[in-house]
């Protein structure tokens, strides 16, 4: 059995190809049957987020089941292989775990150390527990994928600060207004007339970013109004105007500043919508949607200025050396969690022989003990008989603690095998038909 992951990131793909992969929670549960139906795929989970789409799959033969998983990709995108494959990445094994650790923690994260991707990783453990394609290995797996990004969040300086994929989307929004005064530094956006489109997790913390860069007033637009209702009740300091998406068009004759992040599948603004209106001043869209609620046509549009998450790399550029430095922190702790995981794996080549060796000192004990009671007589009585028997267990028990704890303790997988054979012979433990 070999552990794989198959994917691709804001790394190694542009929004326009991770756009057309991304899974919405509708078409997750096919998926999830289509990659199941698979024979070389015995556990797998899926983790969809704007920046990514992983899949980590248990499966038997390590080539063929990414073969399987990569054709799971190319049919679900639509896409032909030369467009798809040179985006994709693969890890096995080792590596493959030790990425997902890492991107657990935030370390493979377009905004270092942020903090979505630890519930999207939460996430994927749910979506996998629902569709019932999680088993003991990847339970475990992902369990101490989930335990290591909080490890990461409070035991290292990379946890601390609130970034996000909204805070870079704000300080986007000033960098660009400073560099339209010709000047390279962050600017605040109180004379900015902003709208946020979308009322979901992503427009919560734009909303926070915006008051604390100096915007004290917006306009929201969501689809559902009370969502916007709610959402703009909990910023009391911040004058929101809310309103449903029908007012988007007076929104974006306006406004200087718009964010969207909403989970429309197609563009909410674009090159045709757009065409209608005469700008006197910019209006700079930053769409942080994934797939993309901005259509690229819109940049070709005089008087608009469109930018995408991929567009954010500018402003992370700025601040990453000093993140850089805090993720070394993270490493080693990346790497001890990993490396439980592989050992607890590992260990699991022992069960088989370790259940052998128990069945065969049982099967030992039970006989003895019958004979020891049958010689006894029926004056024994049934306390003493317990007595006796609870005796006999403990002594199997201490008889074996230490070989099971040796055989499944971390060790060289030659050495392990050695340590298997050598109990097999000396126990005469051959192959039983119920071992995996
Ligand atoms: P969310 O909490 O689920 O909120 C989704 C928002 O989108 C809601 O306001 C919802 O309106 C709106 N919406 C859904 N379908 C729509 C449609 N067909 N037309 C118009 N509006 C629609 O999602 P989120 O986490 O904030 O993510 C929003 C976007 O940001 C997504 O494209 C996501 O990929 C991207 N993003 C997310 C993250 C992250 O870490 N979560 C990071 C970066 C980017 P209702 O209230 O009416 O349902």
């Amino acid at each position: 059995m070999n552990i794989a992951v198959v994917g691709l990131s804001h790394r190694t793909a542009p929004v326009e190809v991770r756009e057309k992969l991304s899974i919405s929670d509708d078409n997750i549960k096919d998926s999830f049957d289509s990659l199941k139906e698979n024979e070389q795929v015995i556990e797998v989970s899926i983790l969809s987020t704007c920046n990514r789409l992983e899949i980590y799959a248990l499966v038997k033969d390590q080539e063929l089941g990414v073969s399987a998983i990569k054709e799971f990709l190319l049919n679900h995108s639509g896409l032909n292989k030369e467009d798809l494959y040179p985006h994709l990445f693969s890890f096995n094994q080792a590596e493959a775990v030790n990425h997902l650790m890492r991107v657990s923690g935030g370390l493979d994260s377009l905004v270092l150390g942020e903090g979505q991707i630890l519930s999207q990783v939460k996430k994927m453990v749910r979506l996998g527990q629902e569709n019932q394609s999680l088993g003991p290995i990847f339970n475990r797996l992902l369990t101490q994928a989930v335990s290591t990004g909080k490890r990461v969040r409070s035991e290292t300086n990379l946890g601390t600060g609130a970034v996000s994929i909204s805070s870079a989307a704000v300080e986007l929004a000033q960098l660009k207004l400073g560099q339209s005064l010709g000047k390279d530094q962050l600017i605040s956006l109180e004379s900015e007339e902003v709208a946020v489109i979308g009322a979901g997790r992503m427009s919560r913390l734009l909303l926070q970013h915006l008051h604390a860069k100096g915007c004290s007033r917006l306009t929201l637009l969501n689809r559902t109004l009370k969502r916007a209702e709610s959402l703009a009740s909990d910023f009391p300091g911040l004058e929101i105007k809310c309103g449903l998406l029908d007012g988007l068009d007076d929104c974006l004759k306006c406004s200087t500043l718009i964010f969207t992040s909403t989970a429309s599948e197609s563009p909410i603004i674009t090159a045709e919508r757009l065409s209608n209106f005469e700008r006197k001043t910019i209006l700079r869209l930053i769409d942080i949607g994934v797939p993309r609620n901005v259509s690229a046509d819109v940049s070709d549009v005089s008087g608009f200025e469109a930018h995408d998450v991929d567009d954010l790399q500018e402003v992370v550029a700025r601040n990453q050396d000093a993140r850089q430095k805090m993720a070394l922190e993270a490493e080693t702790l990346i790497n001890e969690e990993a490396n439980t995981f592989l050992e607890w794996w590992a260990s699991l080549e022992a069960v088989p022989i370790i259940n052998r060796l128990r069945s065969s000192l049982e099967a030992i004990r039970k006989e003895e003990l019958q004979k020891a009671l049958s010689r006894m007589g029926p004056d024994f009585s049934a306390r003493e008989r317990k007595v006796v028997e609870a005796l006999s267990k403990g002594i199997i028990n201490k008889i074996l603690h230490t070989p099971v704890t040796n055989l499944r303790a971390p060790q060289p997988s030659a050495q392990r095998k050695e340590a298997i054979k050598l109990v097999e012979s000396l126990f005469d433990l051959g192959v039983s038909d119920n071992d995996p």
